[in-house]
């Protein structure tokens, strides 16, 4: 992993989000971006050399909705880069960590994406992400 590559934040209102992020960065998102295999709408802000990402559900079934029920808003995962998704993601498997997803999947912003169940990994969400 060479890099925390965005932090990733659940928001119950993409608009209402996107305004108070651009007061406190100080920059407007660059992109807004919908993906719906995972139902969620994602705007991301350029922060130095990393990023933030907001997530918005787009529908009841989204983990985005079912993490702020339980937990409310807020910091939801932290996304480290990585050159080779699948060497890391079974270097990960044999040190014990539970892969989310067997295979990568299409994340937002162009990127090849696995997620470790927070069980795993002292309760903070990790995803891998590589660019495609
Ligand atoms: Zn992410």
């Amino acid at each position: 992993m060479h890099n925390i590559e965005h932090l990733g934040i659940a928001v119950e209102n993409l608009e209402e989000a996107n305004l108070l992020f651009s007061k406190l960065l100080g920059n407007k998102h660059y992109k807004i971006e919908e993906v719906e295999g995972e139902k969620v709408a994602t705007s991301f802000f350029r922060i130095g050399e990393t990023k933030v990402e907001l997530l918005e559900a787009t529908a009841e079934s989204s983990v985005i909705h079912k993490f702020i029920q339980k937990r409310g808003k807020g910091i939801h995962h932290i996304a480290f880069g990585v050159d080779d998704i699948y060497e890391e993601m079974k270097r990960l498997e044999e040190e014990g960590f539970e892969l989310l997803n067997e295979i990568p999947k299409k994340g937002a912003d162009n990127k090849l994406v696995c997620f470790l169940h927070p069980k795993t990994t002292g309760g903070v969400l990790v995803e891998i992400c590589q660019d495609k």
